[in-house]
């Protein structure tokens, strides 16, 4: 196996305690690959096909990377990724060779969900591109959808923000049929998310959440995790004059007294911008 990176199957330990604010799109989610993964009998009986392909949109860093490990470890499937742009870069006649090994090894080891991030890059419009090489991979790819018997126990999953930029034939009944919009999320979206992140913070009496969430319109959920990053190297910055850096250990009563302030947060949001400003004004 040379080509190791994608096509290595890890069991994701992500749940779906740790995404914020996207509860209804879970709720889908589960009804169209949670539950046919874990009960295929259930869909047998009544005589139809679960979905082979779900399609996420939404704008980065919103959590569908995330949500995709969850789903895979709640339905206990093995999770596979592949990254769109990753893949393209490989060399000539690679990248559909990997696709198609990602595809065997997630049929061998059923159920499993295949992920692929920023599908956009190798499946544009077929019309739009010149080279003979992304045509190929789109075919490769449309082949091993459709190769994908109904009772394969298999879920291919992707992600792009950009879902008028991939090809339509991916949208077929059959292949990419399902599509949930993932947005930025709201003011208590954004409470939920923080508490996730914050989870095994020590927070000073002084931070308050909810003030917090208020203030971060247009955050994302990979920016309310920048910020509480932020936010904890702020309070080392602080307790940095307060340490002897001659010492090889931190003292017991140095450290818990450490914990992360509100001013840490006021710093912090002076650095962290929203990355999703863009999308949130078209919205509003
Ligand atoms: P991209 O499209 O850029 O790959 P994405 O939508 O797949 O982005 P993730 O990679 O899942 O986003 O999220 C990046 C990080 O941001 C996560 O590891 C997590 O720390 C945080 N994050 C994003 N969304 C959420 C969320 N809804 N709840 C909790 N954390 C989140």
């Amino acid at each position: 196996a040379e080509y190791e990176e994608p096509t290595t199957a890890r069991r994701a330990d992500v749940t779906y305690d740790d995404i914020g604010g996207l509860g209804s799109t879970i709720d889908q989610l589960r009804e169209m690959v949670e539950l046919p993964l874990r009960y295929p009998e259930l869909f047998q009986r009544l005589g139809v096909d679960p979905p082979k392909g779900v399609l996420l949109h939404g704008p980065p860093g919103t959590g569908k990377t995330r949500l995709a490990r969850a789903v895979a470890n709640e339905s206990d499937a093995e999770f596979f990724l592949i990254n769109g742009p990753e893949i393209m870069g490989s060399a000539y006649g690679e990248s559909e060779r990997a696709l198609r090994e990602v595809f065997e090894q997630a049929t061998a080891n059923a159920p499993s969900i295949v992920f692929i991030d920023e599908i956009d890059s190798i499946a544009p419009k077929r019309g739009q591109v010149s080279g003979e090489a992304e045509k190929r991979l789109v075919a490769q790819l449309l082949t091993l959808m459709d190769g994908l018997e109904a009772r394969a126990n298999l879920v291919v999953i992707a992600a792009t923000n950009r879902p008028e930029a991939i090809d339509e034939a991916l949208r077929r009944p059959g292949r990419f049929d399902r599509e949930i919009v993932i947005g930025v999320p709201d003011e208590r979206g954004r409470r939920e998310i923080l508490g996730i992140h914050t989870r095994g913070m020590p927070l000073a009496p002084d931070v308050d959440l909810k003030e917090l969430s208020r203030t971060t319109f247009g955050f994302v959920g990979a920016d309310m995790a920048a910020l509480t990053r932020e936010a904890a190297i702020e309070a080392v910055r602080r307790i940095m004059p307060k340490l002897n850096l001659d010492e090889r250990t931190i003292p017991p009563e140095v450290l818990e007294t450490l914990s992360v302030t509100r001013s840490d947060f006021v710093e912090a949001l002076k650095r962290v911008q929203p990355s999703a400003m863009r999308e949130v004004m078209v919205q509003a």
